[in-house]
């Protein structure tokens, strides 16, 4: 959405994730008689989009977070939370980039869905004031859900929210929210679980794991989501794909600059050879494909090895050889 039009309400400037606490507070704003425009925040570690529940209801600015978020990973502030999480810094720099978008579109304040003491870590009065002050944001953050519970904003000073019209929830059960969802209309959210992946604890390991080999990087995340992991020491990692759907994800994942390694003459999984391998390192990442092949006598070097474009030459012509129809990367895994 180019430069937003104004009218005469004021406009709230949510924080929209699809969840349904973001969803309420979307619909609360609007019953309140305010303008609502969502931001939607991308990134490598949310689900697809099309996965996230509530779509928004009306304008809607999308930004991609991939970088800054990896960066927080990498070197959080006030650290990661239970997993790989680093929820403050990334609140944080979520009010930030809201804010540069109310100032392009005309925005007043930032609202979210955030319920007070719903989250230990981020999702407290102190932490909230943390937040805003580091965004350069303070009292500009209006949390309808739990609004009477918290200390005046501007805005509400200002007049432009009214009191009355938001909510007391807090605490960590969904129950009121279900509720007042199932009176509102509002169906089809997601589970709280469904969201952001570094609070998954397995894929938060891995995501560590690059972070300490010096591999963290968008493109490496963008991988990294399917197929098994193997570390081959310092900066060097493959991912290996489990099955046919895992071969043609990893192709249309890998990054320009890895190395995809794929049987020379049959069926098999495909693997996806990360950040600065060594020879020793290609050779154990040939056996990993042979282990994982029904072909365990074969010799390494008959695992071949490519650049993503030849790779994706290689594997197609594999699938037409076998009379598999093409996959979503133009390709066919065998595995
Ligand atoms: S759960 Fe993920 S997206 Fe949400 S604040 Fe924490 S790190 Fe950021």
């Amino acid at each position: 959405m180019g430069e937003a039009e104004r009218n005469d309400k004021a406009r709230a400037i949510l924080l929209y994730s699809g969840g349904l606490d973001s969803a309420l507070a979307s619909e609360l704003l609007l019953r309140a008689g305010l303008d609502v425009l969502c931001v939607q925040f991308e990134s490598v570690f949310f689900p697809p989009r099309h996965a996230r529940g509530y779509g928004p209801p009306g304008d809607t600015v999308r930004a991609d977070i991939s970088e800054e978020m990896v960066r927080l990973v990498r070197d959080p502030q006030y650290g990661l939370g239970k997993n790989a999480n680093p929820c403050l810094d990334c609140k944080q720099m979520m009010y930030s980039k809201a804010w540069e978008i109310a100032q392009t579109h005309g925005g007043d304040f930032i609202a979210t869905g955030e319920v007070l003491g719903q989250r230990p870590m981020s999702q407290n009065l102190p932490a909230f004031r943390r937040m805003e002050k580091g965004a350069g944001v303070p009292g500009l953050v209006v949390r309808p859900l739990s609004g009477k519970l918290l200390p005046p904003t501007i805005p509400e000073q200002a007049g432009l929210v009214n009191r009355a019209d938001m909510l007391d929830l807090h605490g960590r059960s969904r129950k009121p929210q279900i509720e007042l969802a199932a009176k509102w209309g509002i169906e089809d959210y997601p589970t709280p679980a469904g969201g952001c992946k570094l609070t998954d604890p397995q894929f938060a390991r891995r995501a560590l794991r690059l972070r300490d080999m010096g591999c963290l990087s968008v493109a490496n995340v963008r991988a990294a989501h399917c197929g098994r992991f193997f570390e081959l020491g310092e900066r060097a990692f493959v991912l290996v794909g489990r099955n046919h759907e895992d071969n043609v994800r990893l192709l249309a994942s890998a990054p320009e600059d890895a190395l995809v390694l794929q049987l020379d003459s049959g069926p098999g999984p495909l693997a996806c050879l990360l950040g600065e391998p060594d020879a020793e390192q290609l050779d154990r990442a040939r056996r990993l494909v042979v282990r994982y092949s029904r072909f365990r006598d074969l010799p390494p070097d008959q695992v071949r090895a490519d650049g993503v474009a030849r790779a994706r030459q290689q594997f197609q012509a594999t699938a037409q050889q076998m009379g598999h129809s093409a996959g979503p990367t133009g390709s066919r895994g065998q595995g």
